[in-house]
């Protein structure tokens, strides 16, 4: 039979690594998923900032920001009539998501600087049956040609001793943007609007080879694990969230 190219991008790879079960229920099996509040206010969030870099740098502000909402929410509910019923209270649903944008202006004044790119899909074909992608928040070159990756994240940043784990989404943006460009970004950052903090690191070449092995690691073993049909569970504490704890093994019996 015909291999399919498996599909890798820096969420299916967490998917994997966090509960290969988890990653065949969403990416094999393509399971319906119950919505996330917290999900969608986060595509939401991506959205007004999405638009604010299309207005004139000088009109940028925290208003511009607050004015762009009640727009963008008209477009999320069109695009997904479910999450009008599933808010229980709009008022305080849209105050969080004010809350948020308005931390956004505490780590970055967009002001003083353009961006290049938004939302830019990136990808490569790392082998005959491995493609790998993903979609860059932001990504932004300066004048010098320094260039600088950006990921908004919704929620608080992580314990100290997780920021490495935290950066390996953006790493795979970097080595995608270097395998494309011929260039190594000079800035990755991580804004964390829910606590107002951010994570830096400056990636090197012998980093973003570790990043590419790792990547080559993970697909085999996808590769395997599709081959074999083994994804076994792996308890933690995701399973509260994991939309697929009801026909989880872990939690009932085969
Ligand atoms: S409930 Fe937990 S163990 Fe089961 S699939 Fe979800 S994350 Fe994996």
């Amino acid at each position: 039979m015909e291999q399919k190219v498996l599909r890798l991008s820096p969420s299916r790879v967490n998917d994997f690594t966090n509960c290969p079960r988890l990653y065949k229920y969403r990416a094999i099996e393509n399971l319906p998923e119950k919505l996330s509040l917290d999900a969608e206010r986060g595509k939401l969030v991506h959205s007004v900032l999405e638009d604010l870099f299309d207005l004139p740098r000088s009109e940028r502000k925290e208003s511009a920001a607050i004015e762009l909402l009640p727009t963008k929410w008209e477009e999320h509910q069109a695009e997904k009539p479910e999450i009008t019923s599933a808010v229980p209270d709009e008022k305080e649903w849209l105050d969080r998501v004010k809350s948020l944008l308005s931390t956004y202006f505490l780590l970055e004044d967009p002001t003083t600087f353009d961006s290049t790119y938004r939302e830019l899909h990136l990808e490569r074909d790392m082998s005959e049956d491995v493609y790998l992608h993903g979609y860059v928040d932001r990504l932004d070159i300066a004048a010098t040609g320094e260039v600088r990756i950006i990921d908004y994240k919704t929620g608080k940043s992580p314990k100290p001793g997780w920021e490495e784990k935290a950066l390996f989404q953006l790493r795979v943006y970097a080595l995608l943007y270097w395998r494309r460009e011929g260039v190594i970004p000079r800035l990755l950052q991580l804004l964390y609007l829910g606590d107002g903090k951010s994570v830096k690191s400056s990636p090197t070449e012998s980093q973003l080879l570790a990043t590419e092995r790792i990547l080559t690691n993970i697909s085999q073993e996808i590769l395997t694990a599709i081959e074999t049909d083994h994804f076994p569970t792996k308890k933690s504490r995701l399973c509260d969230w994991c939309s697929f704890k009801e026909i989880c093994p872990a939690f009932n019996k085969e």
